[in-house]
């Protein structure tokens, strides 16, 4: 494990931000090197030009070959803007202590690498490995993974495995890793209203119609103030929290009065305390004005009567919620309410993915994060969004997320780090994944 800062700070200099498309080729081949370093098969994969290689690997067990686990990562990264906020550069990888700053450091070049130290600690002590290995390492998770559905369509052969170790996972404030069993899914739309073909004098109010106030009324019969979704037969499918999920979030550390101290709030949607405040983090839909635009909102007095208006809203998806299903529903129900002029476009669907608690992947995961920490956290679903639905689909295997990411190393902003700590943890836990869910 002697060169795991050695290697990560190798791939933090290299940048791959794959919204500009810089460094993502020369980033594949750098983790490809690694891979072989480790002592994997690797190969790059195409879908078809213009779309981010995925860097493939694989170590076939010689003890066990008749299982196999996928390690899922990304070699991309966020634009490190505003580079004026970073205390060194975001792509210098410098080492202060115990952390390591940079543009992916955590996110996700720091998971890639304890996984990739883990089998190669492996190999280079015992010659084999427990199950057989699987590397998918895609670069574009932080454009949204756009093409992953069509590479594991394209390789579903190649990527069969048993389960998937995913490629992010949080430890929290207390050095305890979160073993997360799932994420939600979403479905972003933007409704709009063109009433008169330009702004007017608001005298005219009393003839023109507001579309401002046209969206307001019919966005209004979405939810109602408790954050219950209105459209017909929205939660049809879904099936409620079974006992043993119940169990899991009961146990879950949720300090309410730091979260509401943290964001200077009084009380949740709902009024929700306790358990019901945890149940909904993990368990419950969501339809969220992300932004409303229409009129005028700049310095002092302007009486205008804007010609349109618009909004952009995210609904979260729970299991069993379908995203084209779900857009249907929303066209029917503002049509019924009379909201026919309203447009609609749809920018994002993706349905949310779970793997039950009581698959023994789960306790294998589990048993070794608590060996590894001392003690670890089980989470029936992250409340936000990821692509883990394709994966459990397509490929069948139920999905983890486990890593090294300490919750509060400033991912997606500027002085990210990783913990050297917690890099060294979890790469021993990693090892004991492989070792649980190989022999088991
Ligand atoms: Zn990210």
């Amino acid at each position: 494990m002697d060169d795991l800062v050695a290697d990560l700070q190798m791939l933090i200099r290299q940048p791959s931000v794959s919204a500009k498309n810089e460094g993502i080729e020369e980033c594949a081949k750098l983790v490809q090197k690694l891979l072989k370093k480790s002592g994997a098969k690797s190969e790059i994969l195409r879908l078809r030009k213009g779309v981010a290689p995925i860097v493939y690997g694989e170590i076939k067990s010689k003890q066990n070959p008749e299982k196999t686990l996928m390690f899922y990562n990304h070699y991309d990264v966020q634009p490190a803007e505003p580079f004026d906020l970073w205390d060194d550069p975001p792509f210098s990888g410098v080492k202060k202590g115990n952390k390591i700053f940079g543009r992916g450091a955590s996110d996700d070049k720091g998971e890639l690498i304890t996984r990739i130290k883990a089998v190669e600690a492996y190999l280079k002590t015992t010659g084999d490995v427990p199950c057989n290995i699987k590397f998918v390492i895609e670069g574009e998770e932080e454009t949204g993974s756009e093409h992953i559905e069509d590479y594991l369509k394209k390789y579903k052969k190649k990527f069969s495995c048993d389960g998937v170790i995913w490629e992010f996972g949080y430890v929290d404030a207390k050095n305890r890793p979160i073993v997360g069993l799932g994420m939600k899914g979403l479905l972003f739309v933007e409704l709009s209203v063109q009433e008169s073909v330009r702004d007017a004098h608001s005298s005219l109010a009393v003839l023109i119609k507001n579309p401002a106030w046209r969206l307001i009324e019919a966005i209004n019969t979405l939810r109602n103030s408790d954050g219950k979704i209105l459209i017909k037969d929205w939660y049809k499918e879904v099936s409620s929290l079974s006992k043993n999920d119940l169990g899991i979030i009961q146990k879950e550390p949720f300090d309410e009065n730091v979260f509401k101290k943290e964001f200077g709030i009084k009380s949740f949607v709902g009024n929700k305390k306790g358990l019901e405040a945890k149940k909904a983090l993990v368990g419950d839909a969501t339809c969220n004005i992300a932004g409303f635009v229409s009129g005028y909102t700049g310095d002092g007095a302007k009486t205008v009567l804007p010609g349109n208006a618009l909004v952009k809203i995210d609904f979260r998806l729970i299991p069993k919620m379908d995203p084209k299903k779900q857009v249907s529903r929303l066209k029917k129900h503002l049509k019924s309410k009379g909201f026919s002029d309203i447009r609609i476009k749809v920018f994002h669907g993706e349905a949310a993915a779970r793997t039950k608690s009581s698959h023994p992947f789960v306790s294998q995961v589990k048993a070794a994060a608590d060996k590894s920490f001392g003690k670890s956290i089980l989470n029936v679903s992250n409340a936000g969004t990821g692509p883990m639905h394709p994966f459990v689909e397509i490929l069948k295997a139920p999905c983890i997320s486990i890593g090294s990411t300490y919750m509060f190393s400033r991912i997606h902003s500027p002085n990210e780090f990783a913990r050297i700590d917690l890099l060294k943890k979890t790469t021993k836990c990693m090892c004991m994944i492989m070792d649980n869910f190989g022999k088991n």
